[in-house]
């Protein structure tokens, strides 16, 4: 049996046991589990059960937070307030290269570290090259700006009609709800504006307001998506208003939220959560996922009460050079995730922002993944690998070309396997020299 196996079943007895206690509880007691806020006059060991806790966290806090409990860890906003985000904090957790330790000296502005605990506990802590950790802690790369970067190179703020609401796409936009991450990647194609309260981007409810009656007025947009900064670092109540609040405009038909929490710190996947998401339906969410080390049971339970809301789960990955930009690193990924209910969507090439090219592969190195996954595995399994186009030209759809031309009245097609296949298409045009 596999490890993935042996994990999987350990959540699934977990949940299990929740449930059942849940279920078998009386009624007082049964509410009580049910809200968290009532928990708080449970025993800590019922408590506890609401989340599964990895023995590799485990032993990580116990390191590092000696006096912490279980039910601290598990508990989302103990995560945000623990942030490790100061240069001791990193110190003590992290053998800092000499690197590490000037580039993170000389920062300033938006995009500041920020690592939750549960994250870090991910990370190699004593190898600087270590995939997750480098996504996270900058290095002197990043203050390097190299030919076609921008701190805005999708254009957003061209495409922003209010403050906050990107509106490119005739049917859809983009909802900027908070500049607050539980977590700040060091490639984000946002830098610019998340993670800098009182900087130049502001979020604010009255900003929400103007977003809202903008939406009111516009009978084209069916389809919200709201992302940031990470929706989900917003309390329940506020997520719950302002979903409400488009939800409430009738020709809005179709909800998301793109957001990492569910990854780095799924503790904010609570069961109260979930009941907030699932009186808006039809809500779908966009995980965003690197690599395959983020793969926890953590992630196997939040991904589950998520799926078992009946939110369609999708993800998107950027395309990261060193990290994983590598079939053998894409493919148990894309597996895993199918694995947790989470259908591989988008794989994104890395965007050109300011001090990125560390980050970016070849355009080639993403189709050489989609065609080292293509055939060789499900099509459920292989994401749609897209360059959103620099200037605000919307997402570009790439992938191995598979027509070779044609003989008379057939097409010749390559297979997964590079052999050459013909088609009868005695009316086609594809393939023909003209
Ligand atoms: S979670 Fe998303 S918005 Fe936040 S820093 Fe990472 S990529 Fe940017």
């Amino acid at each position: 049996m596999g490890l993935e196996s042996a994990r999987g079943r350990a959540v699934r007895s977990l949940t299990r046991s929740f449930q059942r206690s849940a279920e078998t509880a009386p009624a007082k007691a049964r509410l009580a589990l049910a809200d968290p806020m009532a928990r708080r006059g449970l025993p800590e060991a019922k408590s506890e059960l609401r989340f599964p806790v990895s023995p590799e966290s485990r032993r990580f806090y116990r390191r590092f937070w000696p006096d912490t409990t279980a039910a601290e860890w598990n508990d989302w906003r103990w995560q945000l307030r623990s942030r490790i985000r100061t240069l001791d904090e990193l110190a003590r957790i992290f053998r800092l290269s000499e690197d590490e330790y000037a580039a993170v000296s000389r920062h300033k502005g938006s995009l500041p570290v920020g690592i939750t605990p549960y994250y870090a506990s991910l990370m190699g802590l004593n190898d600087s090259q270590e995939p997750l950790r480098r996504t996270h802690i900058m290095t002197g790369e990043e203050y390097v700006r190299s030919p076609g970067e921008d701190d805005d190179p999708l254009g957003e703020d061209h495409d922003t009609v209010v403050p906050g609401l990107v509106h490119r796409y005739p049917d859809r936009v983009l909802f900027l709800a908070t500049g607050t991450c539980s977590t700040y990647c060091r490639y984000c194609t946002r830098s610019r504006l998340v993670g800098n309260p009182g900087g130049e981007y502001q979020f604010s409810t009255k900003q929400w307001d103007q977003a809202i009656a903008y939406l009111q007025q516009h009978s084209e947009v069916r389809d919200v998506l709201l992302s940031g900064g990470d929706p989900l670092t917003l309390s329940d109540d506020k997520l719950d208003w302002l979903l409400g609040r488009l939800r409430a405009i009738p020709h809005i038909e179709f909800l998301r939220i793109g957001t990492k929490m569910p990854v780095v710190t799924p503790q904010r996947v609570t069961r109260a959560l979930v009941r907030v998401l699932k009186k808006h339906h039809p809500l779908w969410m966009s995980l965003h996922f690197t690599h395959p080390t983020e793969l926890t049971r953590e992630v196997a339970e939040s991904t589950a009460r998520l799926a078992d809301a009946g939110i369609p789960l999708g993800s998107q990955t950027v395309l990261l050079k060193d990290i994983n930009d590598s079939p053998a690193v894409m493919t148990p990924l894309m597996h895993g995730l199918l694995k947790n209910r989470v259908k591989p969507y988008y794989l994104y090439q890395c965007d050109p922002i300011r001090g990125s090219a560390h980050f970016r592969t070849g355009v080639d190195k993403g189709l050489e993944i989609i065609g080292a996954l293509r055939g060789h595995t499900t099509g459920y399994a292989t994401p749609i690998f897209v360059i959103d186009a620099p200037g605000g030209g919307g997402k570009i759809q790439l992938a191995p070309d598979p027509v070779m031309g044609r003989e008379g009245d057939f097409l010749l097609l390559r297979n997964f396997e590079g052999k050459i296949y013909k088609y009868p298409d005695p009316n086609g045009a594809l393939g023909r020299v003209f």
